[in-house]
């Protein structure tokens, strides 16, 4: 009898099962998982890997004296890094103003006038419509006392612009209700005497007229040309409670292209070169016709370029090696949007601009590995191999869930990489890592809501979420109603929540729950979708993913409540059947790297 571990270090976590391999079979005692310490592939990970078998050997009763001889994987490729790139700016130009959104405008409804400040109402001579400018020395009782006289002498007011947070102070003292949109931060660029819309919607709705390009051309009696132009402005403007557009003469509004350089594409028999800014889906072309990949380059000086090399000098600096001798092997670029500050805006507006996010992953290095091995087994004193590369391993391990057999394919949903494998009837394997997974979802979460906040993002992506509609009550995302006996916490209340192991964690955005749902629903599809297809169609032995039959989904993105489906319909157009593996019909999708590290080791003794 011997005593073995298997170890799988990945990019988020570092899984072990240790066996005892008797003479006619393999007899699995335990596991353990920590999470990774370190970047995968350095020598930081040794602690980790020293936590998760301590803890797969305690749960056995097991010690490290025990052991005869400790497997880890031949690391699949390291991830370097995900980044975002934007590709488009709006720049607004004089003083248009464009989606401005305080937290408490004044009354409602729609105003169109001639803007007007406060101080100069009352040499006014000739009758029109009036937007009232109110800046910041003049105070709210000023203001709606001065405002109401104006009313009452006949004037037009159609609405305000106050510089102040004092909207609803001065809706409230005044009498008739007009749109009042508070907090223009720069009101001193708005001139007098140009035509202005205000709109407020009431309170828990969104501006309808100043959101649509055809009602912003239909009250400043704009042509196809120039309605053409203010097609940013209204799209800034969608999903906002209130909003103020200013023609001024010579104002115009751009959205601009940044150029953002070239990537240049190695491959094995085809370079290539793709600008970033043509977005995701030519990124992802290009590199489809350069397959096999030996490297792939940014532009020098450019911001693609920077983002590919900060990659490659990351890695270089973690490995004690030359940058030149980094290979980037894969990349996956998706579509987004972030949330950036309008150029010349007036009021901090904030504009959806077009992104490109890319993950990147670095050929893997056996050396790397077998350095930690080394390390390991001086610090343990028992012997430590690197066994095989890691999709190879997870298959064998994937091949554990009852039910299951060759031929068989895997997905194996990490955080960095997402890998697949394809073993066929008499037992040959084919493997394919890819770059983005589990860790490029948050990414996008993260900066398509705007949160700066990664743990945030991390727990929208893994929990469902809820609408806390009264303090007895909530509403899930799927539609049902929850009642509860005793009151909530107040701090949720009326807030969007992530439901999380029994507790309720409020969102601090002001986004509705549709829209987290779909950001956190399309960035799981823009991903694991995308790279499921991709991996499958390398590994399949035709290049036809059809000719594949069963797929077995592993890792810990596997555990998400809405990533298998969403693989799992994705695939079933291929005809493909899939479902998540259950490793050993204990582990669910988790451990088959380390499974297959322990079982590949029987193999290697057979064909001894
Ligand atoms: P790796 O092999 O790269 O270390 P894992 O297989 O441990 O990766 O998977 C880690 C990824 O799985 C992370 O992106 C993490 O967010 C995700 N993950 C872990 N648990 C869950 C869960 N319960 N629901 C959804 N995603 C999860
Ligand atoms: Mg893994």
């Amino acid at each position: 009898m011997k005593l073995i571990a298997g170890i799988d270090i990945g990019n988020a976590t570092t899984e072990t099962a240790v066996a005892k391999i008797h003479d006619e079979r393999i007899e699995f005692i335990s596991s353990g998982i920590v999470e990774t310490t370190g970047i995968k592939g350095t020598i930081e990970n040794i602690h980790g890997i020293f936590s998760s078998l301590n803890q797969a050997l305690k749960k056995g009763k097991l010690d490290i004296k025990d052991l005869d001889l400790v497997r880890i994987n031949e690391a699949a490729p390291v991830i370097g890094d995900v980044a975002m790139e934007t590709i488009t700016e709006t720049i607004i130009t004089e003083s248009t103003m464009i989606g401005h959104n305080p937290s408490t405008p004044g009354g409602v409804g729609l105003g169109v006038g001639y803007t007007i400040n406060i101080k100069n109402i009352k040499k006014l001579k000739e009758k029109k419509p009036l937007i009232v400018i109110i800046p910041k020395d003049v105070d709210f009782l000023e203001a709606s006392s001065n405002i109401d006289k104006a009313i009452r002498s006949g004037l037009d007011i159609q609405g305000a612009i106050v510089q102040n947070d004092d909207g609803v102070l001065i809706n409230n003292r005044i009498s008739r209700v007009i749109p009042i949109v508070d907090e223009v931060s720069l009101i001193e660029k708005v001139h007098e005497g140009v035509k202005t819309a205000i709109e407020v919607a009431p309170v828990g709705g969104v501006v309808e007229i100043l959101s649509n390009p055809f009602g912003i051309a239909t009250e400043f009696s704009l042509d196809s040309q120039e309605t053409k132009m203010i097609v940013p402005i209204a799209r800034a403007l969608i999903g906002n409670r209130s909003a103020v557009v200013i023609k001024t003469p010579k104002g115009d509004v751009k959205e601009r292209k940044i150029p953002s350089g070239k990537i240049n594409v190695l491959g094995k028999r085809r370079k290539m070169n793709i600008e970033v800014d043509e977005g995701a889906s030519e990124i992802m072309n290009v590199l489809k016709e350069c397959i096999p990949i030996e490297d792939i380059k940014g532009e020098p000086g450019t911001n693609a370029g920077g983002m590919l090399e900060k990659v490659r000098q990351v890695m270089a600096n973690l490995t004690n090696n030359h940058p030149n001798s980094i290979k980037i092997q894969d990349l996956l670029a998706v579509d987004t949007f972030v949330p950036q500050k309008v150029k010349g805006g007036l009021a901090g507006e904030f504009s959806m601009e077009n992104a490109v996010g890319i993950a990147a992953m670095v050929k893997s290095d056996k050396l790397q590995m077998q350095m930690i091995a080394n390390e390991l087994e001086k610090d343990i004193g028992v012997e430590v191999e690197v066994g095989g590369i890691e999709a190879d391993m997870a298959i064998r391990g994937a091949l554990t869930t009852p039910g299951s057999d060759t031929p068989l394919a895997i997905l194996d949903m990490g955080a960095g990489s997402t890998d697949a494998s394809l073993i066929s009837r008499d037992g040959e394997i084919k493997s394919m890592h890819l770059a983005g997974a589990g860790n490029m979802v948050t990414m996008l979460i993260n900066t398509e809501l705007g949160l700066e906040d990664k743990d945030l993002a991390e727990d929208i992506k893994k929990y469902s979420l809820a609408k806390v509609e009264s303090l007895f009550h909530i509403r899930h995302e799927d539609g049902s109603v929850e009642f509860f006996e005793n009151q909530l916490d107040p701090k949720v209340f009326a807030r969007v929540v992530i439901l999380k192991e029994g507790n309720m964690i409020p969102i601090p955005i002001n986004e509705s729950l549709e829209k987290i749902k779909m950001v956190r629903k399309t960035s799981k599809e823009r991903v694991f979708v995308t790279n499921a297809i991709r991996a499958l169609k390398m590994v399949s032995t035709t290049g036809n993913i059809r000719d594949i039959d069963y797929v077995a989904l592993l890792g810990g993105s596997a555990l998400d409540f809405e990533i298998p489906q969403l693989v799992t319909n994705s695939l079933a157009q291929y005809g493909i059947v899939s479902g998540r593996a259950n490793i050993r019909g204990i582990e669910g999708p988790r451990n088959a790297v380390a499974t297959g590290l322990v079982l590949s080791y029987e193999e290697g003794k057979e064909n001894e």
